[in-house]
């Protein structure tokens, strides 16, 4: 059989001719993702859209028989390229898998296909007196089955965990072509290997995630945010530590360098930030109101402290407290961030790593000189009390040296997260613009299990080739 021209006929058999798209053009959204601005674009042969998780399975089945790669593809709001068909195919887009299948708020349940938003994931679980915490950005537009395959984090993954630690079961199509159910909601289970564990932040290597099970929490009754303006980078990330070993549970602690502050301090909601300020932290407490409070004065003890004093952290320039009433325009300024940043030279290269939270301060002052050395401005933010950190250069996306500037300040940042003992991927996936970075982190026989792992699931190398794992052999269709 001469594959492409068959390629679409064959999908509209199995699915209905109204969800296959013929070869959508360059410029299609199926094409590409959030990282479209570095250029990588696809060209998928067509777009599957299934409509159940048997559909997804014969999707995946006609593919494996006739070696066809597939490309998972959620929301599309991934910043690595993980849902770009690089290498043609087809991509099986999730989006008409909306069902909620199961919803007990007395069990802190919920069942739902991997098609759902996260912000429909948010609402549905609030609505019934639950709470869901990873709060990923562009929530109206990610999947829960994207929030999975990458196992993407947020602010509030600090205290309550990234998408990973809520997920109870997994249902998957797994090649060449079944679906299967693994894990579920018995409260223990160590019967079994955690296959489910395995697919979490898979990135579409080893199987199509078509529904997911949360085990939910109660919605706490109150959430009290801060923001501390310090001095000095060390300073700031000096609190961080110090805010961990007094045993503060913040459900949010993320952080601006002195850049990224003075690019977006104008539009802070409150008090114009010290002008000299060089850091700010951005907390968050949560709990029933008594802890809520009670952590609130905390940490306002704890930051306002002089340094040095017993217990104390180092005393912030500045202590602002947001009340519940003006907390979203605390985080309507947060995720204003990003745009920010971009508007100040066109455009910015940004990537997503972790240094160990006890080097988050050199970790970012040495990010700072590489791009300086580089003839590039930088700044990071992220989610300090992990240390992720988003370290990004502003660019001038027409000049072609800063471009190359960038990348070469990119290959530096992931030596020094290797240095450090970091990661190279701390919630984005590593997808294909970081494709074979792991062998930066991983030892060689880890990175061989890794191998290994994706054979036993994906023995044609059909699935997602090349994202994540550079070495395993790929496939493509021309
Ligand atoms: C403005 C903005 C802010 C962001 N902020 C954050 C943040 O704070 N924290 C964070 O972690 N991420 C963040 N992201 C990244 C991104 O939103 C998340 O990684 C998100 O979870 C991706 O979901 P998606 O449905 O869009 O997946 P997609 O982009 O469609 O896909 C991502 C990867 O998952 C695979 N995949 C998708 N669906 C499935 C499936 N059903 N089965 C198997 N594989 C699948 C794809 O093949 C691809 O490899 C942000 C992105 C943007 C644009």
């Amino acid at each position: 059989m001469r594959v492409k021209p068959a390629l679409a006929l064959e999908l509209r058999r199995l699915i209905g001719a109204e969800h296959v798209l013929d070869a959508p053009a360059a410029s299609s959204p199926y094409n590409s993702d959030c990282s479209f601005r570095r250029g990588t674009v696809g060209h998928a042969h067509a777009v599957a859209l299934p409509g159940s998780a048997a559909e997804v399975a014969a999707v995946l089945r006609w593919c494996y028989q006739h070696d066809v790669p597939l490309v998972p593809r959620g929301g599309g709001t991934g910043l690595t390229g993980g849902a770009v068909p690089t290498h043609g195919g087809v991509v099986v887009a999730m989006e008409r898998l909306r069902g909620v299948r199961e919803l007990d708020p007395a069990l802190w349940r919920l069942f739902v296909e991997a098609g759902v938003s996260t912000s429909h994931v948010q609402r549905l679980a609030r609505e019934n007196g639950l709470f869901f915490g990873p709060d990923p950005g562009a929530a109206e537009q990610s999947q829960i089955g994207g929030n999975v395959a990458t196992n993407a984090g947020g602010p509030h993954a600090l205290k309550h965990g990234v998408t990973g630690a809520w997920v109870a079961g997994l249902e998957v199509a797994l090649a060449p072509g079944e679906v299967v159910q693994l894990g579920g909601w018995a409260g223990k289970d160590v019967a079994g290997y955690d296959l489910k564990s395995l697919l979490v932040g898979s990135e579409g290597t080893l199987g199509l995630i078509t529904a997911v099970r949360l085990r939910l929490l109660p919605a706490p009754e109150l959430a009290l945010a801060l923001v501390a303006f310090m001095e000095t980078r060390e300073q700031g990330c000096a609190a961080i530590e110090a805010l961990l070993a007094a045993g503060m549970q913040p459900s949010v602690l993320d952080f601006m360098d002195a850049h990224t502050l003075r690019i977006v301090a104008g539009a802070y909601p409150g008090e114009p930030p010290p002008p000299q300020a060089g850091f700010a932290l951005i907390c968050e407490v949560d709990g029933s109101r008594e802890h809520a409070l009670a952590q609130r004065e905390e940490l306002l003890e704890l930051l306002g402290a002089p340094p040095r004093a017993a217990g104390g952290a180092a005393a912030a320039q500045a202590l602002a407290v947001h009340e519940p009433a003006d907390a979203r325009a605390l985080w309507r300024w947060r995720d204003g961030v990003n745009p920010a940043v971009r508007a100040e030279r066109g455009e910015k290269v940004s990537e997503d790593v972790v240094f160990p939270v006890e080097r988050l301060s050199q970790g970012l002052e040495r990010f700072d000189a590489i791009a300086r050395a580089h003839g590039l401005r930088s700044c990071a933010w992220g989610h300090g009390g992990e240390g992720n950190v988003h370290a990004t250069v502003l660019v001038d996306p027409a000049s072609a040296a800063e471009l190359d500037a960038a990348e070469a300040v990119g290959e530096e940042l992931f030596a020094l997260v290797a240095e450090l003992g970091g990661s190279v991927a701390g919630e984005h996936g590593v997808g294909w613009h970081k494709r074979g970075r792991l062998a930066a982190q991983w030892p060689a026989p880890a990175l061989d299990l890794h191998e290994r792992l994706k054979r036993a699931f994906d023995p044609k190398g059909l699935l997602n080739p090349e994202t994540k794992l550079a070495r395993y052999p790929a496939r493509s269709l021309h």
